[in-house]
């Protein structure tokens, strides 16, 4: 899903906009961004603490869904039936689906006989299926009922309002919504593997729903169409709209297939949706490509104008405000993340969200110039470290604002992706990705962020841990601290801390590149951050004049600051290059006092390996020391100078 206030952010890549105004926008987009944010997480700071979202039993498991609703735009009222096709696990002769108490049962039927039910009062409905069924057996029946749905905050899942004029009807069930209009089970555990729809309406109107359009009728003033669809899908992702839509029919080649595109677009807005035609199919074909074949490909894909300011990735069939091209990615990435592979739980939504985060991001890095995407890259990481706390993974599921947490959920998630595949590196980024696509435990079902986690190690054959505790589980982000100085000849000697924002981390071990150059010269170098006060030397073949920590944006940092310093920090005056010295390195003393001074080195037993009397030092000097007496190691090395406090350096050979 997409809400306006998220999708306020990327304003400047609306489509149409020219280029060169995208980018004056950004100062703009941000202030209406936080305004909009703030109006939006005010208006959802209603939470549902203590509230049950789905009673459903897991004594069933659905396979087919046989869904007739009639629907009146102009009318807040639905009225259906939902046939339920089943695989009993354990032996019972009742289930549990979860439905509003708003919603009254007529009958609940099995091939036309009655079946008795039963309604707790606690949003549910228990269907008695009349003797026991034992794990296997199959079996099905069907619910018919109708009501006004409850208007739940702080996405009313059911909704009508009007367009030019004009009624329309829509719904929108992510989170917890599904219950509102339909007997199902609420939750994240269990996909239909198959979904026929038939929407009725005054036969003024048009409905859309997901999947194939099968055949429509017009008989006594009404038009019933038939949808199919037949691949897995998640409860939230099933929906319907109607109105006066006009329909526009193309089609996107997908490697060897052609595959249809159906859009509903409100007649006032037909341009725009046709306008959008070949943004739609380019933005399918990259995902395609990039990742793997588009998960409904024997079907087809679409966009409904609806009445919700924002999008909502409805399996095959993307609701949208606008054809703004964030909007058309995000929603896009999304059949791949998060209808394909749903979240399985919402404390994971970042699984969805991150990754159409990181399309947006990717289809900007393919088709915009780098100035634009460092643009859209600095307004992501200044919004996330906006705050010094919060945490990728959702702490409160009851709270929908923070499961839609665009700073976290959504920014942040991406930004965790943005940075694995900044430290894993393209190949077993892209690899492990289309690897949890593929995963035969996840495709089509649900994924946890350790599946994920699970792909990234086994591709890179690296322990992930640390990163997923420190920037999933963890909270807030590092702040550098870079002291630099040239260390004579073509080296530079780096010093490199981090503070860190909030307590739960205490440490970001990544790699931090660093830009350095003078005015002819430029060269970036990534410096694998381990520790704080770390000591570094980089060859670079000329000497700097300025220093830049990560100048490409690969990284969640903030509040940065860089010294150049005209000695050596951290170790008195004092440098050695290189370290991990040779057979001998350079000492470089600088801005001591004149007079007698000792160098000496010592394994790290405390045993004097190596020492040396200077009985004339001049206070700035360089030394080289021969070290080929040394086996491989590390070394303190320690310099006195008179009584003055000695500087000790550790050095590996
Ligand atoms: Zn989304």
């Amino acid at each position: 899903m997409s809400t306006r206030a998220f999708f306020f952010v990327f304003l400047m890549f609306m489509n149409g906009v020219p280029l060169a105004q995208k980018k004056e926008l950004v100062t703009e987009v941000q202030e209406i961004a936080a305004s909009e944010m703030k109006a939006a997480l005010l208006k959802q700071q209603m939470t549902m603490a203590g509230t049950v979202f789905s009673k459903a039993s897991n004594n069933f498991d659905i396979h087919y869904l046989n869904c007739q609703w009639k629907v009146d735009p102009a009318v807040r009222y639905i009225q259906g039936s939902v046939l339920t096709g089943f695989t009993m696990v354990q032996r019972s002769n009742i289930v549990t689906l979860d439905l509003m108490d708003d919603l009254k049962v007529d009958s609940v039927t099995s091939a036309g006989v009655k079946l008795n039910f039963y309604r707790p009062f606690d949003n549910s409905i228990v269907v008695s299926l009349g003797s026991f069924l034992d794990p296997g057996q199959k079996g099905s029946f069907e619910i018919h009922y109708n009501g006004v749905p409850p208007a739940s905050a702080p996405f009313s899942s059911f909704t009508n309002s009007s367009h030019a004029g004009v009624p329309v009807i829509w719904t929108l069930s992510e989170p917890y919504g599904s219950r509102d209009w339909w007997p199902c089970k609420n939750g994240l555990n269990d996909k239909a593997d198959s979904i026929d729809i038939s929407i009725t309406t005054p036969d003024q109107y048009t409905s859309s729903a997901n999947g194939l359009l099968v055949h429509e009728t017009v008989q006594g003033g009404f038009r019933t169409t038939h949808w199919k669809h037949r691949y897995p899908i998640a409860t939230y992702l099933v929906a319907l709209a109607a109105t006066n839509y006009t329909i526009l029919n193309s089609s996107v080649k997908l490697g060897n297939v052609t595959m249809p595109i159906m859009e509903h677009a409100y007649p006032e807005k037909v341009a725009e949706m046709a306008n959008a035609a070949a943004l739609t199919a380019r933005t399918l074909q990259l995902l395609h490509n990039s990742f793997t074949p588009y998960p409904f490909i024997n079907e087809r894909y679409g966009h409904t104008h609806w009445g919700f300011g924002g999008g909502m990735e409805h399996q095959t069939n993307s609701f949208m405000v606008n054809m703004s091209e964030t909007l058309v990615v995000h929603e896009a990435a999304h059949q791949w993340f998060g209808d394909k592979i749903t979240c399985g739980s919402w404390r994971d939504i970042w699984l969805n969200e991150g990754y159409a985060v990181f399309c947006v991001n990717y289809n900007v890095e393919k088709h915009y110039p780098e100035n634009t995407l460092l643009n859209l890259y600095r307004s992501q990481v200044n919004n996330i470290t906006s705050k010094p706390n919060g945490g990728v993974y959702v702490d409160d599921t009851t709270n929908t604002a923070r499961i839609f947490d665009a700073r976290l959920t959504y920014n942040k998630g991406g930004w965790v992706l943005q940075m694995l595949r900044w430290k894993l590196g393209d190949a077993v980024f892209f690899r492990a990705t289309r690897n949890y696509l593929n995963d035969t435990a996840l495709r089509y079902s649900y994924a946890k962020t350790t599946d994920l986690k699970k792909h990234f190690e086994r591709e890179s054959g690296m322990d992930l841990t640390d990163f997923f505790n420190d920037w999933v589980y963890g909270q807030g982000f590092p702040s550098y601290k870079l002291q630099w100085a040239a260390a004579g000849g073509a080296w530079v000697q780096t010093t490199l801390s981090q503070t860190t924002s909030d307590t739960s981390v205490d440490f970001f071990e990544m790699p931090v590149p660093i830009r350095f150059k003078n005015a002819t010269r430029d060269t970036i170098i990534v410096l694998n951050h381990t520790r704080n006060a770390q000591m570094d030397f980089f060859k670079l073949g000329f000497i700097p004049d300025s220093a830049f920590i990560d100048p490409k944006i690969k990284l969640i940092s903030a509040n940065n600051t860089v010294v150049k310093a005209d000695l050596f920090p951290n170790a008195g005056n004092a440098a050695v290059f290189p370290n991990p010295i040779g057979d001998q390195f350079s000492l470089l003393l600088k801005g001591m006092s004149e007079g007698e001074l000792y160098i000496s080195i010592y394994n790290t037993a405390g045993a004097l390996v190596w020492r040396k009397r200077y009985g004339n030092f001049k206070g700035d000097e360089l030394f080289v020391i021969p070290t080929t007496q040394l086996s491989p190691g590390n070394y303190w090395l320690k310099i006195n100078k008179d009584a003055e406090a000695p500087i000790v350096l550790r050095v590996m050979k």
